[in-house]
């Protein structure tokens, strides 16, 4: 019977009234693939419906990008789907299984401990999209969690995942945050938030490791080809494909730890589990941007070791793209010696490609458009003096572009060096090198300033946000912090004390995961 007009047949029913029922549903386009892989991939969950969903944040521009429709996220339901209330129409939930070095240490299974794929969808650049909700309840991949997440971490990840996509650095991205009116247990109660994150997908070296510790090497080859597929497209009919994988991950890696070291990122928890595929920066835990630059710097409460300072990225993704290495032995050659070497010489490219890549932006961000000799020792010295005199890294640089404009900006990049002089003596230099150049003074500064952002996920802004959201229910610091960080590059004079490094008393020392 139809519910809307008792007289009408049930399919004329459906013809007439359907069209107005999906206008009013939230409709996600899946078309899931990574669900359609053997039972071994994942298991199937549910996330777990909670008390009172209620939506923090919506990204609009991106539900766009997505082929969804904001208005309707934004409604009650809308808000229960984004929150694991309510599961939309053509989902098909899973949590993925994966291991990891966690620290070093191998553990052959972690997995989606408290996230769940609701799908992928094809957005609106052809680009195939994971959407998954974190923090939407446990899964047979929970072991001893929760599979909660706290409001905190989940502004945390959104705040640094949505700057890290403006500053033009691959990453996941976050589509939504709400609060699900339940409280998760940590130190003390906090309440509990979903985060909704978006992936060109969710695989991990720490994936091919789950297989490779079960010696599946079928697996291997199927979890291969679909990475071949989905995110090296170019390699399909490659007459070595699994090399050629191996190498393009090796190339997204040492390109992805060159972007970070440039603006002065650390990931915090470069774990193999937390090293993606497809080469964006994925899980923001106890990430953060330093402030003064400090080569050591380690913010992560956890990372006592001081493993993955600043300045060992580069090593630790090396050691991460070996271990991917090994899984993929099997698939080069049965001649396991001969494969080794195979391995070895692709990995053996990293050094030169991160190395390639991190050069070259530095010397972007000291403004310059040619390759001279004596680059790099230029460069150097500039961050050997920022080390010794706590410059802080991100004004230093941004304030070296107004520097190039105009003899007004020397004053501001000065100031940032405990010992001004050590400034001048290198400034004197750099004016000689950039006097070997044809471009004039104006766009010297442009081009500085399009590649040295003004504003960056500050800590202690970011701590501030999160404690006016937990304590008082106050989203319009994290609002704020969110719009100013979207335009990373362009000076905001409204909002110029976003740029600004914390006073000593409000210095963040340590972050922690939260999870
Ligand atoms: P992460 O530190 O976020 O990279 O997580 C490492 C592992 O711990 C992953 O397998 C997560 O799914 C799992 N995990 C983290 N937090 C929780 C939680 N609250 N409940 C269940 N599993 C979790
Ligand atoms: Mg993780």
């Amino acid at each position: 019977m139809c519910p809307f007009l008792p007289n009408l047949g049930s399919s004329l029913c459906h013809h007439v009234f359907q069209p107005y029922l999906d206008a009013m549903t939230v409709h996600f386009p899946f078309q899931n693939s990574y669900s359609a892989l053997p039972d071994s991939f994942f298991a199937r969950v549910a996330p777990t419906p909670v008390a009172a969903p209620r939506l923090i944040k919506l990204n609009r521009p991106l539900a766009v990008q997505l082929g969804l429709d904001p208005d309707v996220l934004e409604t009650p339901e809308g808000a229960e789907i984004l929150a694991g209330k309510t599961v939309p129409a053509g989902a098909d939930p899973i949590a993925m299984a994966y291991a990891g070095h966690q620290f070093g240490q191998f553990v052959p299974q972690l997995g989606d401990g408290r996230a769940v794929l609701l799908g992928e969808v094809i957005d609106k650049d052809g680009i195939r999209r994971d959407i998954q909700l974190k923090g939407s309840g446990p899964t047979p991949f929970s072991r001893r969690g929760d599979g909660r997440a706290a409001l905190g971490p989940v502004l945390r990840e959104y705040i640094v995942s949505e700057a890290m996509f403006a500053l033009g650095i691959p990453t996941t991205r976050s589509l939504a945050a709400v609060v699900t009116g339940e409280h998760v247990i940590r130190e003390t109660a906090l309440p509990g938030a979903v985060l909704t994150r978006v992936a060109s997908s969710h695989i991990r070296v720490g994936t091919f490791q789950f297989f490779a510790v079960r010696r599946d090497t079928d697996a291997i080859r199927r979890l291969a080809d679909h990475v071949i597929a989905r995110h090296y497209p170019e390699l399909l009919g490659n007459e070595r494909p699994y090399h050629a994988l191996l190498a393009g991950v090796v190339t997204r890696q040492a390109n992805l730890i060159a972007r970070w070291l440039l603006v002065g990122f650390i990931h915090g928890v470069m774990n193999t589990d937390n090293s993606s595929i497809s080469g964006e920066t994925i899980d923001y835990g106890p990430c953060a941007f330093m402030d003064a630059y400090n080569p050591a710097q380690v913010f992560s409460s956890i990372d006592e070791m001081g493993r993955y300072a600043y300045a060992n990225q580069p090593r630790i993704a090396l050691w991460n793209l070996t271990r991917l290495a090994e899984c993929l032995l099997p698939l080069f050659s049965e001649d396991q010696e001969k494969a080794v070497a195979e391995a070895q010489d692709i990995l053996g490219a990293f050094p030169e490609t991160f190395s390639k890549a991190y050069q070259a932006g530095l010397r972007r961000k000291v403004g310059l458009f040619t390759e001279h000799d004596g680059d790099e020792a230029l460069i150097q010295d500039l961050l050997d003096a920022m080390a010794k005199n706590q410059a802080d890294f991100t004004l230093t640089f941004r304030k070296l572009g107004d520097a190039a404009g105009d003899e007004t900006g020397v004053a501001d990049v000065r100031a940032q060096f405990m010992d001004p002089a050590a400034f001048d003596e290198w400034a004197k230099r750099w004016r000689e090198r950039t006097a070997l150049e044809s471009q004039t003074a104006a766009e010297r500064r442009t081009a500085m300033h399009a590649v040295n952002p003004a504003f960056i996920p500050r800590n202690h802004r970011v701590e501030a946000v999160i404690q006016a959201a937990v304590n008082n229910d106050d989203y319009a610091p994290f609002e704020e912090l969110v719009k100013v960080l979207a335009k990373p590059f362009e000076d905001q004079p409204e909002y110029a004390a976003y740029a600004d490094p914390p006073l000593p008393s409000q210095r963040v020392l340590q972050t922690f995961c939260g999870t």
